[in-house]
């Protein structure tokens, strides 16, 4: 009989479905693919085989069945349909599992509708994770299916720091607590730092600085979350490429006075037109970087602010951890842009940090120190990888 070692990873969003095949015997990538804008006119599938010859699909895919259908035909055509025996799981990645899912779960009814009480904390994720999981089931059917959270990472966090500090009752008739987000990334990039330390993760603390369009900080303890800058949902904590971050809660009733902005409004400014992008018009780093070099004055701005709030994040979860071990850099600003971290960095060498500038800026891909030899606190680079993740936590789980 084939072992089955192999786990299709899905991230399935409302209009696209991301996919990977990972052989988790040699940790291996053996497809990637996507099929995006499902439902309209110019959906289009892109499936890219390890050993290359990438292949391209044109629409229409009217539904997520209909996506998956032609993902599952193009890696059937590579040797692993969604029947093959060596397909051990379809892992899911599920945006939000608020403070109902601790960690991967084999998926079942129960656990569908546990994932659809959830959609009005993540109305614009929850349900097109769902579709995908109810898709693959019916196109696999006997391969465990594996819901892999977000949040679940978080789930550790003591009651203190998971808390806002408002009326009971109301926080917890509405759901109202700090749940996180990327703790798929946080949990293997504070376990990988570990191993780059050369230690347990049980023995490290750590400060990973996940910065993609995305941000968020997490203080790690002996691998278990104990604070992170996402709250209830994705818009607290650090400034990202369109989202502000930390503001005062009280703007929002202020603009609904007296500018008359409805919640979808506030909700829209704070969520799409703020950050970098609401600072100085533009959202991706390398430009807001590039109009740094040429002396722009508002990019600066922008820039400053966002290290700024990042310094302010390190500092105060160097308080929460007592002893730091690492602070580490990840995702796409976070693994790609030396002056992003040196400027988050500048000023900390009192606390420990420093950065070296030849290291920073060495061209040098994988996990990695950028912090010069005596400093007391590592500063280090580690690629994140979110499938990965998903993948060797659905197969521990349906293979243990
Ligand atoms: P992610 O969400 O992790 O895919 O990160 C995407 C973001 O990474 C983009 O919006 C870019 O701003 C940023 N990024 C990617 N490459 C670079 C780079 N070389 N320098 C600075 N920022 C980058």
């Amino acid at each position: 009989m084939t072992e089955a070692t192999r786990v299709l990873v899905l991230n399935s969003g409302s209009s696209s479905v991301k996919y990977q095949l990972i052989d988790m015997a040699g940790r291996r990538r053996l497809a990637t693919g996507i099929v995006e804008r499902i439902g309209e006119r110019s959906a289009r599938l892109v499936h890219t085989p390890a050993d290359g010859g990438r292949r391209e699909r044109g629409g229409p895919f009217a539904d997520h069945r209909a996506a998956l259908r032609a993902a599952a035909e193009e890696l059937a055509a590579d040797g692993t349909g969604f029947d093959s025996p060596e397909l051990a799981a379809v892992g899911h990645r599920v945006v939000h599992g608020g403070d109902v899912f601790s960690g991967p779960v084999v998926v079942d009814d129960r656990v569908i509708a546990d994932i659809e009480a959830l959609v009005p904390l993540a109305p614009l994720h929850n349900p097109g994770n769902l579709e995908g999981i109810r898709t693959a089931a019916a196109l696999s059917p006997g391969v465990p299916q594996v819901a892999v959270f977000d949040t679940a990472f978080h789930t550790t966090m003591p009651e203190y720091a998971a808390r806002y500090a408002i009326d009971v009752r109301t926080a917890d008739a509405h759901g109202i607590r700090r749940y996180g987000a990327h703790g798929t990334s946080h949990a293997y990039v504070s376990r990988r730092t570990a191993a780059l330390l050369g230690r347990a993760p049980e023995d490290v603390n750590v400060i990973v600085l996940h910065l993609g369009n995305g941000c968020s900080a997490a203080a790690v303890r002996g691998g278990r979350c104990v604070d992170t800058s996402m709250g209830m949902t994705p818009l607290e904590g650090l400034v990202m490429g369109t989202r502000s971050g930390d503001i005062d809660p009280a703007v929002v009733p202020y603009l609904a006075r007296t500018a008359g902005m409805s919640p979808d409004e506030v909700d829209e400014l704070l969520n799409r037109r703020s950050g970098l992008l609401g600072l100085c018009g533009d959202n991706d780093m390398r430009e807001v970087t590039r109009r740094v070099d040429e002396g722009d004055g508002a990019a600066r701005l922008a820039l400053d602010v966002y290290t700024h709030r990042l310094r302010k994040y390190i500092g105060g979860y160097m308080a929460v951890l007592g002893r730091v071990d690492a602070v580490v850099f990840t995702a796409g600003v976070g693994e790609n842009s030396a002056p992003v971290r040196a400027a988050t960095i500048a000023g900390l060498e009192p606390l420990g940090l420093a950065v070296d500038p030849d290291r920073n800026a060495s061209a040098e891909r994988g996990p990695r120190f950028i912090s010069p030899q005596y400093a007391s606190v590592a500063v280090a680079v580690v690629p994140t990888d979110e499938e990965l993740e998903i993948a060797g936590q659905a197969y521990d789980l349906v293979s243990t």
